[in-house]
Protein backbone atom coordinates (compact mmCIF):
# COMPACT_ATOMS: atom_id res chain seq x y z
CA UNK A 1 0.00 0.00 0.00
CA UNK A 2 1.34 3.58 -0.69
CA UNK A 3 1.83 5.69 1.64
CA UNK A 4 -0.53 8.82 1.49
CA UNK A 5 2.18 11.68 1.90
CA UNK A 6 5.39 10.01 0.19
CA UNK A 7 3.41 7.79 -2.04
CA UNK A 8 6.12 5.23 -1.80
CA UNK A 9 5.32 1.41 -1.26
CA UNK A 10 6.49 0.43 2.27
CA UNK A 11 6.73 -2.43 3.97
CA UNK A 12 4.14 -1.80 6.47
CA UNK A 13 1.46 0.49 6.27
CA UNK A 14 -0.79 1.81 8.98
CA UNK A 15 -4.11 3.15 8.27
CA UNK A 16 -5.00 6.46 10.01
CA UNK A 17 -8.02 8.44 9.57
CA UNK A 18 -9.03 6.60 6.55
CA UNK A 19 -5.15 7.22 5.06
CA UNK A 20 -2.54 4.79 4.64
CA UNK A 21 1.23 5.90 6.10
CA UNK A 22 4.18 4.04 5.79
CA UNK A 23 6.27 3.87 8.87
CA UNK A 24 7.56 7.30 9.10
CA UNK A 25 4.71 9.41 8.02
CA UNK A 26 2.56 7.83 10.80
CA UNK A 27 5.30 8.46 13.43
CA UNK A 28 5.56 12.03 12.36
CA UNK A 29 1.31 12.09 12.41
CA UNK A 30 1.51 10.89 15.95
CA UNK A 31 4.41 12.88 16.95
CA UNK A 32 3.18 15.84 15.66
CA UNK A 33 -0.20 15.46 17.74
CA UNK A 34 1.61 15.24 20.88
CA UNK A 35 3.94 17.98 20.25
CA UNK A 36 0.39 20.36 19.96
CA UNK A 37 -0.70 18.82 23.13
CA UNK A 38 2.89 19.84 24.49
CA UNK A 39 2.97 23.29 22.90
CA UNK A 40 -0.87 24.47 23.53
CA UNK A 41 -0.63 23.44 27.42
CA UNK A 42 2.87 24.86 27.58
CA UNK A 43 3.44 21.82 29.63
CA UNK A 44 7.23 21.32 29.55
CA UNK A 45 9.79 23.66 30.31
CA UNK A 46 13.36 22.23 29.42
CA UNK A 47 15.16 23.71 32.28
CA UNK A 48 13.30 21.47 34.68
CA UNK A 49 13.59 17.71 35.33
CA UNK A 50 11.33 15.03 34.70
CA UNK A 51 11.07 11.48 35.64
CA UNK A 52 8.61 9.68 33.75
CA UNK A 53 6.10 6.90 34.93
CA UNK A 54 4.12 4.09 33.60
CA UNK A 55 5.23 0.53 32.29
CA UNK A 56 8.55 -0.19 31.40
CA UNK A 57 8.15 -0.48 28.11
CA UNK A 58 5.44 2.85 27.08
CA UNK A 59 8.39 4.44 29.24
CA UNK A 60 10.95 3.77 26.59
CA UNK A 61 8.25 4.84 23.83
CA UNK A 62 7.54 7.96 25.58
CA UNK A 63 11.21 9.02 25.84
CA UNK A 64 12.18 8.49 22.37
CA UNK A 65 9.06 10.52 21.28
CA UNK A 66 9.83 13.34 23.72
CA UNK A 67 13.80 12.63 22.90
CA UNK A 68 12.56 13.70 18.83
CA UNK A 69 10.21 15.86 20.23
CA UNK A 70 12.70 18.24 22.22
CA UNK A 71 16.29 17.23 20.29
CA UNK A 72 17.19 15.30 23.49
CA UNK A 73 17.44 18.93 25.21
CA UNK A 74 14.48 17.25 27.62
CA UNK A 75 16.09 16.06 31.21
CA UNK A 76 14.79 13.28 32.04
CA UNK A 77 16.25 10.80 35.61
CA UNK A 78 15.50 8.16 37.11
CA UNK A 79 14.92 9.94 40.55
CA UNK A 80 11.45 11.21 41.65
CA UNK A 81 10.57 14.91 40.53
CA UNK A 82 7.48 17.00 41.15
CA UNK A 83 7.32 16.78 37.32
CA UNK A 84 6.46 13.44 36.20
CA UNK A 85 5.40 12.68 32.39
CA UNK A 86 2.97 9.94 32.43
CA UNK A 87 2.48 7.04 29.80
CA UNK A 88 -1.06 6.57 30.42
CA UNK A 89 -3.14 6.88 26.72
CA UNK A 90 -6.56 7.89 26.35
CA UNK A 91 -8.13 4.43 26.71
CA UNK A 92 -6.68 3.78 30.09
CA UNK A 93 -7.77 7.64 31.12
CA UNK A 94 -11.16 6.74 30.25
CA UNK A 95 -11.29 3.52 31.92
CA UNK A 96 -10.34 5.40 34.93
CA UNK A 97 -12.99 7.91 34.43
CA UNK A 98 -15.79 4.96 34.27
CA UNK A 99 -14.20 2.78 36.73
CA UNK A 100 -14.80 6.23 38.88
CA UNK A 101 -18.50 6.62 37.35
CA UNK A 102 -19.53 2.63 38.33
CA UNK A 103 -17.82 3.27 41.49
CA UNK A 104 -18.83 6.78 42.18
CA UNK A 105 -15.68 7.49 43.30
CA UNK A 106 -13.36 10.39 42.27
CA UNK A 107 -9.43 9.97 41.67
CA UNK A 108 -7.18 12.54 42.97
CA UNK A 109 -6.21 15.08 39.70
CA UNK A 110 -2.61 14.86 39.14
CA UNK A 111 -0.35 17.18 38.10
CA UNK A 112 1.02 14.16 35.52
CA UNK A 113 1.93 15.39 31.99
CA UNK A 114 0.33 13.06 29.40
CA UNK A 115 1.68 13.44 25.84
CA UNK A 116 -0.31 9.55 25.25
CA UNK A 117 -3.82 11.74 26.53
CA UNK A 118 -4.68 11.89 23.12
CA UNK A 119 -3.16 8.68 21.57
CA UNK A 120 -5.48 5.43 22.05
CA UNK A 121 -3.55 2.36 23.11
CA UNK A 122 -4.21 0.63 19.50
CA UNK A 123 -1.63 3.65 17.93
CA UNK A 124 0.60 2.80 20.74
CA UNK A 125 0.65 -0.04 20.19
CA UNK A 126 2.12 0.36 16.28
CA UNK A 127 4.54 2.94 17.54
CA UNK A 128 6.16 -0.16 19.44
CA UNK A 129 6.05 -2.03 16.22
CA UNK A 130 7.68 0.50 14.25
CA UNK A 131 10.06 1.28 17.03
CA UNK A 132 10.80 -2.57 17.79
CA UNK A 133 9.46 -2.31 21.17
CA UNK A 134 8.13 -5.66 22.40
CA UNK A 135 5.23 -6.18 24.94
CA UNK A 136 2.04 -7.71 25.21
CA UNK A 137 -0.88 -5.25 24.69
CA UNK A 138 -2.24 -3.71 27.39
CA UNK A 139 -5.86 -5.07 28.42
CA UNK A 140 -8.23 -2.59 29.81
CA UNK A 141 -10.56 -5.02 30.47
CA UNK A 142 -14.04 -3.32 31.31
CA UNK A 143 -13.93 -1.09 29.17
CA UNK A 144 -13.63 -3.54 26.14
CA UNK A 145 -16.88 -5.15 27.58
CA UNK A 146 -18.91 -2.27 27.56
CA UNK A 147 -17.08 -1.04 23.50
CA UNK A 148 -18.14 -4.55 22.30
CA UNK A 149 -21.70 -4.09 23.82
CA UNK A 150 -21.59 0.00 22.87
CA UNK A 151 -19.48 0.43 19.87
CA UNK A 152 -17.34 3.85 19.95
CA UNK A 153 -17.92 4.28 23.82
CA UNK A 154 -14.00 4.80 24.13
CA UNK A 155 -14.47 7.99 22.45
CA UNK A 156 -17.28 9.11 23.59
CA UNK A 157 -15.93 9.43 27.36
CA UNK A 158 -12.75 11.20 25.99
CA UNK A 159 -15.32 13.44 24.08
CA UNK A 160 -17.22 13.92 27.30
CA UNK A 161 -14.14 14.74 29.25
CA UNK A 162 -13.08 17.30 26.44
CA UNK A 163 -16.63 18.75 26.53
CA UNK A 164 -16.66 19.31 30.57
CA UNK A 165 -13.27 20.53 30.52
CA UNK A 166 -13.53 23.47 28.03
CA UNK A 167 -16.66 24.72 29.98
CA UNK A 168 -14.78 25.15 32.98
ZN1 LIG B 1 5.48 7.97 3.85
Amino acid sequence: MKCAKCNKNGKRSHKQAGKIYCDKHYTEIIEKRIRKYLRINKKIDTKQEYNLKGPKEEKEILKKILENIFNKRLKITNKQTNNTISAQTADQEAEELINEFLQNTTQKETKDIKPFGHITEKELQILKKIYKITIKQRQTKKLDEIEEKYPGTKFSIIKTKEFLKNKK
